[in-house]
């Protein structure tokens, strides 16, 4: 599809197993996709778990990719790297625990509404741990529809010390 490289945000999370050695590794296998740089990594925070909150706290992080696959293909190759570190989403609960989850956050200006895929990211506004380590990246990210980012992390009720990130649902 489309050729000309272009910028994305990938957001990472783990509450299970050994979570910031998989995003380590998660990171080094999305950097290895075929015509995608990884440019840019955020902090790693430790985050609230949103709707079901007996579970452990999560780790979240980041990353800006510059690729030139579809945004398909590129879920695709994150799903794989997903499958890779153990995510099995026929064993888990929607919103439960899992080993990693990798969600396409923004696609360059796209928008995307199809049976697989929302992009933007149809809950990146209403989430402080995906926002506060974009907006890390991309002080002035703006969504295609024109939201500004910034402006509906200060909607959020929300707290964030040093690495973590409270949010109640
Ligand atoms: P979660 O909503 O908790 O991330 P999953 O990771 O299991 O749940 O994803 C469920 C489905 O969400 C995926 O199979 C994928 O088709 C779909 N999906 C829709 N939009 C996106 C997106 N922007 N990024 C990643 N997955 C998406
Ligand atoms: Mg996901």
């Amino acid at each position: 599809m489309t050729t000309t490289p272009c910028h994305a945000f990938l957001g990472l999370g783990s509450n299970k197993g050994e979570s910031e050695r998989l995003l380590a590794v998660a990171r080094d296998r999305i950097a290895r996709i075929p015509q995608t740089t990884l440019v840019a990594a955020s902090s790693v925070y430790r985050t609230q778990p949103q709707l079901y909150a007996d579970q452990p706290w999560f780790w979240n992080q980041v990353v800006r990719v510059q690729t030139a696959l579809s945004p398909g293909e590129l879920l695709a190759a994150t799903q794989t790297i997903e499958a890779e570190l153990g995510r099995n989403r026929r064993q888990e609960e929607r919103f439960g625990p899992r080993t990693m989850d990798i969600d396409i956050l923004m696609f360059g200006d796209l928008q995307v509404q199809d049976e697989v895929l929302t992009i933007p990211h149809p809950r990146l506004v209403e989430r402080a741990f995906m926002l506060v380590p974009l907006l890390e990246l991309e002080p002035q990210a703006i969504l295609p529809d024109g939201t500004v980012l910034r402006e509906a992390l200060d909607h959020l009720s929300y707290t964030w010390s040093n690495d973590q990130i409270w949010q109640a649902n």
